[in-house]
């Protein structure tokens, strides 16, 4: 027996690490079950390049629970190690790579997560053991099985070993605070995080763990669309069929290979976040793709898998990576690409999937200018008669409105207000993406001068019909227009509303409020950040009245009966309006309801006097 002593530098790599490592202390898994498919993978290629005789049958990795004895083996049937090799690999190169990880680290801010803790390799096995036992044989004729032991502190013990059969068993006595792996359910689970796709038939207590192939590592033209599919609903079991999938197949400059899936969408943003997991030649890494790939993709669902990524650095520089950058691009592209085919191929189906992806692509021209440019030919919006249309189109159909483009809300497709537009065959746009108001803002930038304009935001000539108006000055230089007005606004008095009276073409309406575009979406754009609303006052608005209603053009005649009677139908004609624009609050739809319960009380008596 030999006892030997590492040449290490930092006497106290464990505390160091089990700190760093706290919260992933399950990747020790991850680890020894790579080493062992690595080792398998080396004896494949011995028998390609030299013509080592071996079967496929051979070639499997056993993990195997021992709870009386609290252990865990990791069984294979790889290269195996000779002594020199034991020395060389394990007890200088594993531990010596652990060293380069924490002076890496160690004077790093805990907060600063490293992408995928890589590099830490046989030495992770210390996290949770207070000792591990190596018993392998090579491959190499003649050679003499070893056995190696350590407790992770710099002393370990080398002898000839007893293992009959190439390859290597290692052992993990595990300590007390780690229990928890010594449960089957736990570790299977772990293996099927992080090893599901390797490339060699792994066991856990003689059961098999994988069995799927890792469908982003065959040729996009050897798949079918049942192919997709099927590793779509193993990946995510509890979801509806995705929409449509890119597989992605790069080369060059990086090496990337996967598939994206564009799922059908959840309600919100955030629920739909870190489902793509991230692969290194099909070692499971993380699902945290957030600084890989551009934010606004992080929507979509599937895998990806880049032995190009740098994993053991921190998430913050990450970003800063050339390839990285380079490869969150390169998605992008695809997805802008396979959106425009689809736009070209079948625009049936693109609309019938617009509203799921609707959100994705939105996300994705604020984000990025690039993006913008290349699917700007395929934004859809409906309008009001469910057609579909690009602000393009629209703009080439509807000069009548002076670049304007007028949009509602989803709340406000069953306001009587619509009546207006449809009166005079105004197409009106159908806003009912949360961030339309924002993606509004960045498209005025692109297509100036037209603007964007809820249908409450101005009142546009298009909508008046001067013929109807009465043009005639009375004794005071006034118009009827003027005085009905001015009456209005003394009987309802209010200090920041105005008011105007006008000549609507349609009589569909006896009064509506403008409220400011560029007011409104400021108020909207607070609301959305969680800002204080209230700093900006109460809502500015214009209480528009139709002279063409017979409501309206009465109302001097109903003063001079019953004055009383005339402030309310004003009043109760103004929250009405409100209450169509979602503008009346709760505390004055007491007083609205009590007033119209008023005329309608003096309505009955009228009859049954
Ligand atoms: P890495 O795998 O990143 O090189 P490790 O610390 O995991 O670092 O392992 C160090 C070396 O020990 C490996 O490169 C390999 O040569 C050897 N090794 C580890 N596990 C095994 C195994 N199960 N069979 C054969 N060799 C192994």
């Amino acid at each position: 027996m030999t006892t030997g002593s590492l040449k290490i530098h930092s006497e106290n790599l464990l505390p160091i690490i089990k700190k760093w490592l706290y919260s992933d202390r399950d990747i020790f898994v991850r680890e020894l079950v790579s080493n062992a498919c690595d080792a398998i993978q080396k004896v494949k290629i011995l028998r390609e390049r030299e013509g080592y005789a071996c079967s496929d049958d051979e070639f499997r990795i056993d993990l195997k629970i021992d709870k009386d004895s609290k252990t865990i083996t990791f069984t294979d049937t790889g290269i195996g190690m000779d002594s020199q090799e034991v020395e060389k690999y394990i007890s200088q190169l594993a531990f010596s790579g652990a060293e380069d990880f924490i002076k890496k680290y160690e004077n790093k801010d805990e907060a600063e997560s490293i992408i995928g803790h890589f590099g830490l390799g046989f030495y992770s096995a210390f996290m949770v053991a207070d000792r591990v036992d190596i018993e392998t044989l090579s491959y190499k004729e003649g050679a003499e099985p070893v056995s190696w032991t350590s407790d992770g502190s710099t002393e370990y013990q080398i002898d000839k070993g007893s293992r009959e059969a190439r390859g290597t068993q290692i052992t993990l006595h595990i300590n007390a605070e780690n229990e928890e792996f010594l449960d089957e359910a736990r570790l299977k689970e772990i293996l099927k995080r992080y090893s599901l796709y390797l490339p060699t038939p792994i066991y856990l207590n003689d059961n098999k763990v994988n069995d799927v192939e890792p469908l982003w590592l065959k040729a996009p033209s050897d798949c079918s669309d049942e192919d997709y599919l099927k590793f779509y609903r193993h990946l995510n079991p509890m979801e509806p069929d995705p929409l449509f999938w890119i597989h992605l197949n790069v080369d060059y400059p990086f090496h990337l290979k996967g598939i994206l899936y564009f799922p059908k969408m959840k309600k919100t943003y955030e629920t739909q976040k870190n489902s793509i997991k991230l692969f290194c030649n099909r070692v499971f890494v993380t699902d945290q793709c957030q600084d890989l790939i551009p934010e606004f993709l992080t929507m979509l669902q599937g895998c990806i898998d880049s032995p190009d990524i740098p994993l053991n650095v921190s998430r913050s520089s990450l970003q800063m990576d050339r390839t990285v950058k380079q490869l969150a691009s390169h998605i992008s592209k695809k997805v802008s690409d396979r959106l425009n085919a689809l736009y070209q191929s079948d625009r049936e189906k693109f609309i019938s999937c617009w509203e799921d992806v609707e959100l994705i692509a939105k996300l994705g021209i604020v984000q990025d200018e690039k993006f913008y440019d290349r699917i700007k030919g395929c934004l859809v919006w409906k309008n009001l008669k469910d057609e579909w249309t690009t602000i393009e189109e629209y703009v080439e159909r509807n000069t009548e409105i002076k670049e304007k483009i007028f949009y509602l809300t989803e709340e406000q497709l069953d306001s009587p207000f619509t009546q207006l537009y449809e009166d005079k065959g105004i197409e009106v746009l159908v806003s009912r993406c949360p961030i339309d108001s924002h993606v509004m803002g960045f498209l005025e930038g692109k297509l100036a001068p037209n603007r964007f304009m809820r249908i409450d935001g101005e009142l546009n000539d298009a909508l008046l019909d001067p013929s109807k108006e009465n043009t005639v000055l009375d004794s005071d230089g006034k118009t009827e227009a003027g005085k009905l007005s001015q009456l209005i606004k003394e009987e309802l008095n209010l200090e920041h509303v105005e008011v105007e009276a006008k000549s609507l073409a349609s009589d569909a309406l006896p009064a509506f409020l403008v409220i400011d575009e560029n007011a409104r979406r400021m108020r909207e754009y607070m609301r959305i950040s969680q800002m204080d609303a209230s700093m900006m006052g109460p809502s500015q608005h214009k209480f528009v009245v139709n002279t063409n209603h017979s409501l309206i053009s009465s109302i001097d005649a109903v003063k001079k009966k019953d004055s009383k009677l005339a402030k309310e139908i004003i009043c109760q004609v103004y929250d009405l309006a409100r209450l169509n624009q979602r503008e009346l609050d709760t505390k004055d739809l007491k007083e609205f309801s009590n007033r119209m319960t008023q005329i309608l009380q003096q309505l009955a008596e009228q009859v049954t006097v």
